[in-house]
């Protein structure tokens, strides 16, 4: 291949916005004379590369926008920890198809049983199949969106939290919120009905739901659309921290504490 020619297809890919296959051409061009690859060997190979780059660079872009705090993946999830937790469920969900129905999942339970974990390994799985999604802690919302009123911004961010495909709201009910906090959130869960799916963590039985909340009209007409057709997932085996600690105990003292 003549210089003229070479610089001529690093445009023609340039153009076609193949900057990955122009950025690795002179490479994998010399691949594929040495390893004597035939043409349509090679176009593959090339596009092969462009593609895989692109989808590494989008799930990176997903996991970026996603905000997780840390990345808890369902590969270091114990399931033996979680006695009770119907890991066939688990492993449907990690398939996304609950996100293409709009289904929501809602994580009960005490703190340390792995909640947040699980919730954050399925959000990272939707972002490895290109859904978009937000992680979010309740409390985090409900203050974003009073700054956004107090901004005269808040149809813009009710808005945008419509759009994810995948909001995963964190620990709803550790904290309380203001009536406006509870109000506003209300609104967020509103919009996204039936548009989105949500994974909700949180502490509180339903029962509950109305101390958090507040007023227990909007309670109860929230309560009623998150849990419509949702994957709601008791978690009601010991703190994976506590039995850790417990062990920690029990390897230094040698003797044996049921857990
Ligand atoms: P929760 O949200 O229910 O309070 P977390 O998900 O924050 O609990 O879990 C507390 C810690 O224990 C985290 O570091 C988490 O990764 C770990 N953890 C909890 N359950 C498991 C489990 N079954 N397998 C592995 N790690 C776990
Ligand atoms: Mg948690």
């Amino acid at each position: 291949m003549s210089e003229a020619c070479l610089f001529q297809l690093e445009q023609n890919l340039r153009a076609l916005n193949l900057t990955n296959a122009v950025k690795h051409l002179g490479e994998r061009l010399r691949q594929a004379r040495e390893s004597g690859m035939d043409y349509g060997e090679f176009l593959l190979d090339l596009t092969d590369l462009e593609l895989g780059i692109r989808t590494e660079n989008r799930e990176k872009r997903r996991l970026k926008e996603g905000r997780f705090p840390l990345l808890k993946l369902l590969e270091t999830f114990d399931f033996d920890a979680a006695p009770g937790l119907d890991r066939r469920l688990v492993r449907d969900l990690a398939q996304g198809d609950y996100i293409g129905q709009k289904r929501n999942v809602i994580l009960l339970g005490k703190s340390g049983t792995g909640k947040t974990h699980l919730a954050t390994a399925l959000g990272i799985e939707a972002c490895r199949q290109n859904r978009r999604v937000r992680f979010v802690t309740g409390y985090g919302l409900a203050n974003e969106l009073i700054e956004a009123r107090a901004e005269k911004n808040l149809g813009r961010l009710i808005a945008r939290y419509a759009r994810w495909d995948l909001l995963v709201l964190d620990e709803l009910g550790y904290v309380p919120f203001t009536k406006e906090g509870g109000e506003l959130l209300f609104q967020v869960l509103a919009e996204r009905h039936e548009r989105g799916s949500v994974i909700i963590t949180t502490n509180l039985g339903f029962a509950s739901w109305t101390q958090v909340f507040g007023d227990p009209n909007m309670t109860a007409a929230l309560l009623d659309r998150l849990t419509h057709k949702a994957h709601i997932i008791e978690c009601s085996w010991e703190s994976y921290r506590l039995r850790q600690s417990l062990k920690e105990v029990d390897k230094r003292t040698g003797k044996t504490i049921p857990v």
